[in-house]
């Protein structure tokens, strides 16, 4: 998978492939990260790439031709273009699941009062928002969603059968996980998860695992519910 980060702050995200998982996928020849400055495409002889908006308000806008020419250059290879936006779908798991199947996906990230309408239209394959709260700039929510794509691209985790059980499949949060020590300052965890029966643990997680979900996220505990109906 190669991932293209299309900002005019690429310091920001560098260094996050820079340790751990990420960075071994990287060395494994798993994943590619690559830069691109919209300011290194501005025709402005000051290197531009932000004006006032048209029709007025507060703040600057980003000016479509930067953009228009970064996104053109990288269409040259197969690339599957992502604006991160407040205004855009809620990502979620089932979008990371799927997008790691992709070849190449360029992330582009807003500054200021964000980016031209025009460019989002010509060039956008999906919008994403990462939540209903406003960030500086588009390079977190890009990077937010390139690890949870990264981590179900087969072989960047360690361990596959972990990504069964971890939350958000089947509609589920997980179930609580405990390190050993078994007891810890006195506090114990559940004595059922020391048995070695694993049909007993099994049952013990899906029903905590219910009643985390009932308790977060009602509604994915109704879809939860409606599909075990469903599959009966
Ligand atoms: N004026 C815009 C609005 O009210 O929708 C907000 C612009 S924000 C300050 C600048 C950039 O940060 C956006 O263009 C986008 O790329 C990014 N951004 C901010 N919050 C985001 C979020 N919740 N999800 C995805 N991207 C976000």
């Amino acid at each position: 998978m190669k991932f293209s980060f299309v900002s005019l702050f690429p310091n920001l995200i560098s260094g996050y492939f820079e340790d751990s998982i990420l960075s071994r996928a990287i060395e494994k020849g798993l994943l590619e990260i690559n830069y691109v400055n919209p300011r290194d495409f501005s025709a402005d002889k000051w290197k531009k790439v932000d004006d006032t908006a048209v029709g007025g308000g507060a703040g600057m806008v980003m000016t479509p031709q930067p953009l228009f020419d970064t996104l053109t250059s990288l269409q040259e290879d197969d690339v599957h273009i992502i604006f991160a936006s407040p205004v855009g779908k809620p990502f979620n798991q089932n979008d990371a699941k799927r997008l790691a199947k992709k070849k190449h996906i360029a992330f582009v990230s807003g500054r200021y009062e964000g980016i031209d309408e025009r460019v989002i239209e010509r060039f956008a394959d999906e919008v994403y928002s990462i939540g209903d709260y406003i960030l500086t700039g588009g390079e977190l929510p890009s990077l937010v969603m390139a690890d949870a794509i990264s981590r179900n691209i087969q072989g960047v985790l360690g361990n596959e059968v972990s990504l069964d059980e971890e939350s958000f499949e089947g509609f589920l949060l997980e179930a609580p996980a405990f390190a050993r020590p078994p007891e810890y300052e006195g506090i114990k965890s559940p004595s059922e998860y020391m048995g070695g029966n694993h049909a007993k643990i099994k049952a013990l997680k899906l029903s905590l695992s219910e009643c985390k979900t009932k308790y977060f996220r009602p509604n994915e505990l109704l879809k939860h519910k409606r599909r075990k109906k469903y599959e009966k």
